[in-house]
């Protein structure tokens, strides 16, 4: 990995029009960039805080080359400052809390300069922005820039400033600040989804949804900056769902599988255990959870849904349209031996829902898969040929 960023993909009128309001002076001194994980927020963020930080900006954004451009690529540009939910440091008291997060910002960005390129988190330890970090954001932003002449803060998945691990001061102290910006100060706060942030922060920004990237687009992009066979990278961005970040979680990661890849492997493993005429797997699958967290099971849940998507597409004869394309033979074997009502794939998707809100609630995981699996196990109530 070189320790600069990839280009930016996937939104180019976007980016068009973004840089043209740089060039211009027309951009809105707080944006608000939404959408999925791994879409690219951030990405964009620091694109934009690029352009706004270039001494020589062209109609296509940054000239690439200026100190300003080669500091902001390297994301140690003194005036581009990047905030984003740290874990809570354990051994920090009240009154050192302030310096302890913003150390643990630093180890962070010295991490995220080294491997820009990095699959979306699915931690059981999301990590939060606290008020502490707010009032230490704060003292930067009343500063004078240190090379030109604007200073642009980049709030990263700015949920962590409401997330059960914090409190809404932190958004209350972020709203007094957007509310006066000083002059040439740019604020760019990304979030997953709007609703998740207070509507008094949303009315202060401009809002801007990043979509999801076209699969051929990701597939390229994945062959174009990795070192991997076109196979890896086709099956990568069959599951990524339009985002980079996700295709990411299907790929190797020094040697091992990646999370999104042993969650979808484990997905199968639900799916089989409820295509049984017993309940014998689904208690050996639902014993293996012991002493994980249920939060881990997110993604396993997601999975399950997408499995049993491609079962009823390979019932109805639409193998076009599976994205696990891997188990093509595994879903052969199950049409053969059961018949199953494609209708009643569709109604058991209410108990992912469930089980996913049950993850929310932190029940114990073991419950949550037991439920499931009996659940759609007997929806699917699969008769034997
Ligand atoms: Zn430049």
């Amino acid at each position: 990995m070189t320790e600069s960023m990839h280009p930016f993909i996937g939104h180019s009128k976007l980016q068009t029009a973004l840089g043209r309001a740089c060039r211009i002076g027309n951009l809105p001194s707080s944006l608000l960039i939404h959408g999925m994980p791994g879409v690219g927020k951030q990405h964009l963020a620091l694109w934009i805080a690029q352009v706004l930080l270039c001494q020589h900006k062209t109609p296509s954004g940054p000239c690439m080359a200026c100190k300003s451009c080669v500091l902001s690529l390297r994301i140690e540009h003194p005036d581009l400052h990047w905030f984003f939910p740290v874990p809570r440091p354990k051994k920090a008291r009240p009154d050192n809390l302030g310096e302890a997060l913003e150390n643990a910002r630093q180890d962070s960005l010295i991490d995220k300069r080294k491997n820009f390129l990095r699959p979306i988190s699915i931690s059981s330890e999301p990590g939060g922005i606290y008020l502490a970090t707010i009032k230490y954001l704060r003292s930067q932003v009343y500063k004078r820039p240190s090379m030109g002449f604007s200073q642009v803060f980049i709030i990263g998945d700015a949920q962590g400033m409401v997330s059960r691990n914090s409190s809404s001061e932190a958004a209350n102290a972020l709203l007094k600040i957007l509310e006066e910006p000083p002059p040439n100060t740019f604020f760019i706060i990304t979030c997953d989804v709007l609703r998740q942030l207070p509507a008094t922060i949303i009315s202060r920004t401009v809002a801007i949804h990043l979509a999801g990237i076209p699969t051929p687009e990701i597939k390229t992009f994945l062959l174009e900056n990795l070192e991997i066979e076109e196979k890896e990278a086709d099956k990568a961005a069959r599951l990524s769902r339009g985002s980079i970040g996700r295709s990411l979680g299907f790929l190797k990661n020094e040697g091992n599988e990646g999370t999104l890849e042993l969650a979808r492997q484990k997905s199968f493993h639900f799916l089989r255990a409820c295509l049984q005429g017993n309940k014998t797997l689904i208690y050996q699958e639902a014993l293996q959870l012991s002493g994980s967290s249920s939060r881990t099971l997110g993604p396993v849940i997601d999975s399950l849904g997408e499995a049993l998507r491609d079962l009823a597409l390979f019932i109805l004869g639409d193998e076009d349209k599976i994205i696990n394309t891997d188990t093509l033979q595994f879903l052969e074997n199950v049409c053969s031996k059961w018949t199953i009502h494609p209708l009643s794939i569709t109604e058991s998707f209410q108990y992912l829902d469930q089980a996913k809100e049950q993850v929310n609630n932190n029940i114990n995981p073991q419950l949550i898969i037991t439920s499931l699996l009996i659940n759609i196990q007997e929806k699917l109530s699969a008769s034997s040929k």
